[in-house]
């Protein structure tokens, strides 16, 4: 054996967790290794190529406002942006971004290349060298040794993932990729938890075999919405999805031929994502539903390859061929990659600290799927938070607690992983969050980027762009502030308000409704100048603010009722509001108080409130 390098932080994996992590360390100044099987699948966007949407998108934007590389590189691969949940207010509304999977990781390439503090290691690391309840370096699978002051294990589906098609599997992490079994069994005979989970992706189809005249169009936004605070506009040509459904035929050939599934065939022990389920699953469970909704995604510029989202499978390929050609526009489509099933090793995340360090071994940090989780964005928001957590420790500086759940989603995920662990794939979701008014897209930076000024991982020209625009929200907030006018004043302005006698401020009128600024602006000229951004965030926080106070007054009342007592023949089924998720687990569980009910996983802070209404009654 000999050592290579000593290293302030390793990073074992090179998905997206590994890759936030890598960066946040480097920029907070450590000597980085990314440890990764092959270079070459780095930034893989391994099942769909899309980024973002509600909730997601709100972890990229946290991710972003420390200036990590999440939103940047799905910006530049954008190929359609749209912004979910438009009909909605902003605080539940997540920027989505389809992106083109082969400039994605030409981003993240570019990126690694340029960055001198990060060094890529081509290897499998085999095990930990440990002392007592440190790591003292990664073992490589030559034997040699990765010296480190702190490690970040970010190897997502790969510890003893075994993919399935139907009856067939492979021991492999990803399709055609290796498998880590030897790190695995360190982990177990270390007494961690060690638990199994599943996912599975679709068939890929060849977009010159669909006949795309029989199926709908989905254009992206007329006036896209970027996922990081950087940008302003797509780099890339913008393309249309297509949509087309399943149908009674495609049901039968499904149901036909169920016992072949991988799921269905009991080859599969590991749970999967509730949010995210196989056609198998949606046939099975939704059988009043004679069809599906597909969408057909485009995967890049550059290649013909199409990504069938909704339709994810563990089928025989004859089946995943029978399946597909029953679909409407999908009558010749040719399969360019089968669709399959993974199951992996994951470690039941309450054994984590709030910075993601093991509980049990000192220097040892974990990110991404390992934990759990499910998802890009959430693997990254993790990266993060390890990244920066590891470099402090490397640097042997001491932080307060940055995330919690009152300033961040990532605040939320950390405290639902660590304190309630996970039965099934956890994702993100606008629900999770009961200061959700609060932790909106639109200010991910206001909330979160001063600490990260102050924990030294944002650029110059970030830092400065980030003062120039609070200084503008600010300069514009006190401008309205000051502005005080009775209703009759407004009245004579064009803007209607009740004739209660109350005067009001510019701030109060532009809360009522945007548009109200056009009329301030012509009566009062130091409202001039301001940029619409500044307007519209203006507008934002204002329209909130009254919101938020009232949210704060529910969650008081919710730890107030923290004992309230549950009666033992309490009924949850038809309670309006909940969801069929949370009425299964109150089933389950049977909480004996308000107390235990909200520890329990998957119960949203709404079902918290919905239940102690309930209980009032
Ligand atoms: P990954 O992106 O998996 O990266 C793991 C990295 O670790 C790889 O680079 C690997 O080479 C490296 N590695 C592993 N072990 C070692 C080792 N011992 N030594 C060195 N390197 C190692 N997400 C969704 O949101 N919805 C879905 O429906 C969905 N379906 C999926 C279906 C499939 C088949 C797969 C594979 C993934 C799916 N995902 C889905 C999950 C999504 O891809 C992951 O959540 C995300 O990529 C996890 O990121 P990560 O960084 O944790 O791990």
């Amino acid at each position: 054996m000999f050592h290579v390098k000593q290293f302030d932080v390793v990073v074992i994996g090179g998905g997206h967790a590994g890759c936030e992590a890598a960066f946040v360390a480097a920029r907070m100044g450590c000597n980085v290794a990314l440890i990764t099987h092959k270079k070459q699948t780095v930034g893989e966007m391994s099942c769909n190529p899309a980024m973002g949407g509600l909730g997601k998108g709100h972890l990229i934007r946290e991710v972003d406002a420390f200036d990590g590389v999440i939103g940047k590189a799905a910006d530049y691969a954008g190929i359609q942006f749209r912004l979910l949940n438009k009909s909605k207010g902003p605080a539940v509304q997540g920027p989505r971004a389809q992106c083109d999977r082969a400039l994605y990781k030409k981003f993240i390439h570019t990126l690694l290349d340029q960055h001198k503090n990060i060094q890529i290691i081509e290897q499998e690391v085999v095990k930990f060298d440990m002392n007592g309840d440190k790591i003292r370096a990664a073992v490589l699978g030559d034997d040699s040794k990765i010296d480190g002051k702190a490690f970040i294990l970010c190897t997502g589906t790969f510890l003893r993932g075994k993919t399935f098609v139907g009856s067939e599997f492979k021991h492999e992490g990803r399709t055609g990729d290796s498998v880590s079994n030897y790190l695995s069994n360190q982990l177990r005979s270390l007494d961690l938890p060690v638990r199994r989970l599943k996912t599975g992706t679709p068939p890929r189809l060849d977009s010159t075999t669909i006949n795309w005249d029989v199926v709908e169009y989905q254009p992206g936004d007329e006036n896209p919405t970027m996922l990081s605070f950087d940008n302003r506009t797509p780099v890339h040509q913008q393309v249309s999805c297509g949509i087309t459904y399943t149908n009674p035929s495609t049901h039968q050939v499904i149901t036909d031929n169920i016992g072949l599934s991988a799921m269905y065939g009991g080859h599969i022990e590991g749970v999967g994502p509730r949010y995210c389920p196989s056609i198998e699953d949606k046939v099975m469970r939704f059988s009043d539903r004679d069809q599906h909704q597909v969408f057909l995604e485009p995967e890049s510029l550059s290649s013909k390859m199409i990504y069938p989202n909704g339709i994810s499978t563990s089928l025989p390929k004859d089946v995943q061929t029978q399946y597909i050609r029953t679909i409407k526009g999908l009558e010749n489509a040719d399969i360019l990659q089968f669709g399959y099933a993974v199951e992996y090793d994951y470690i039941d995340p309450r054994s984590l600290n709030e910075d993601l360090s093991l509980k049990q071994i000192q220097n040892l940090y974990l990110a991404g799927q390992i934990n759990g989780t499910t998802g890009y964005e959430e693997a990254a928001a993790q990266g993060l938070v390890s990244g920066l957590y590891a470099a402090t420790l490397a640097k042997d500086k001491r932080v307060d607690p940055i995330f919690d759940r009152t300033n961040s989603y990532i605040g939320v995920m950390i405290d639902d992983l660590t304190k309630k662990g996970v039965t099934e794939p956890y994702r993100m979701f606008t629900s999770r969050a009961e200061y959700r008014l609060k932790l909106r897209c639109d200010n991910a930076d206001a909330r979160l980027t001063p600490t990260a000024i102050e924990l030294g991982c944002v650029s110059d020209l970030r830092k400065q762009r980030f003062y120039n625009k609070m200084d503008s929200i600010n300069s514009l907030t006190s401008e309205l502030k000051a502005i005080q006018v009775t209703p009759q004043q407004a009245n004579t302005m064009g803007i209607q308000i009740n004739k209660d006698g109350q005067k009001r401020s510019g701030l109060d009128l532009l809360s009522i409704d945007q548009s109200n600024f056009d009329y301030l602006v012509e009566h009062h000229p130091l409202l001039t100048g301001f940029e619409s951004e500044t307007i519209e965030q203006v507008y934002i926080n204002a329209m909130y603010e009254n919101h938020i106070k009232k949210q704060e007054a529910n969650i008081q009342k919710c730890n107030e009722g923290a004992n309230v007592k549950i009666p033992e023949d309490m009924t949850y089924d038809g309670m309006p509001g909940l969801s069929n998720e949370v009425v299964s687990k109150l089933r389950q569980f049977k909480p004996k108080n308000i107390n235990e009910l909200r520890s329990i996983e998957g119960v949203t802070p709404a079902s918290v409130v919905i239940v102690l209404n309930a209980l009032s009654k």
